[in-house]
């Protein structure tokens, strides 16, 4: 009977545990697409927006955006920065205890860099196949770079993929892919599968 009683208790506090968790999650990624949506009215709009956030707590540490145009920086991909700043502000190389948030699946070069800063979990918002719609992507999904490491970070995703879509489709993002040098041709090459340059 004692056993039968802890095991439901136990039970419940795991489902709480879950559902405190996925509502966090969403709470973040809705922020991370209003952060993100802001660039939306300026110059240069961009799609992809990162955060880095205490995984216990769920607080915010910081968010950043795609800063390639602005820096002439290929690299300069929402995740990697985001992973950059936080590494300087806390003086620390690695970012165990806290998840990356971001409104596109990694690419291989953002979940790498996730994976060398030791964070718990990645969360991300729309695919890439959502992403290669609109701009050049690399085809190998976030969880698999993980799978193949020996390092451990959960990939969870997609979350709130229509709200996170919706910042590629705005019209104001639409009329600035024509301008990105990794753009989607419309030709017979990029229908064939869809790709992003986060
Ligand atoms: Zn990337």
């Amino acid at each position: 009977m004692l056993i039968s009683s802890m095991a439901i208790i136990s039970t419940t506090t795991r489902g709480r545990k879950v559902t405190r968790r996925a509502a966090v999650d969403e709470a973040r990624m809705a922020e991370l697409v209003a952060f993100t949506a802001r660039s939306l009215k300026t110059e240069r709009p961009v799609p992809f927006g990162s955060s880095i956030v205490a995984t216990q707590s769920g607080e915010v540490l910081l968010s950043a955006l795609n800063a390639v145009a602005r820096e002439f920086d290929p690299s300069s991909h929402a995740e990697v920065r985001a992973i950059r700043l936080a590494t300087k502000k806390l003086k620390t190389l690695s970012l165990a205890g806290y998840t990356l948030y971001t409104t596109c699946e990694p690419c291989p070069m953002c979940m790498s860099t996730a994976l060398w800063a030791g964070l718990d979990r990645v969360v991300y918002g729309a695919m890439i196949e959502d992403a290669s719609r609109h701009c050049r992507q690399i085809y190998v999904p976030a969880h698999e770079i993980a799978e193949r490491s020996d390092m451990k970070c959960k990939v969870e995703g997609p979350l709130l993929r229509d709200e996170c879509y919706a910042l590629f489709t705005h019209p104001n993002m639409l009329k600035a892919f024509s301008t990105w040098s990794t753009r989607k041709h419309k030709d017979k090459n990029s229908s064939a599968r869809r790709g992003k340059s986060s």
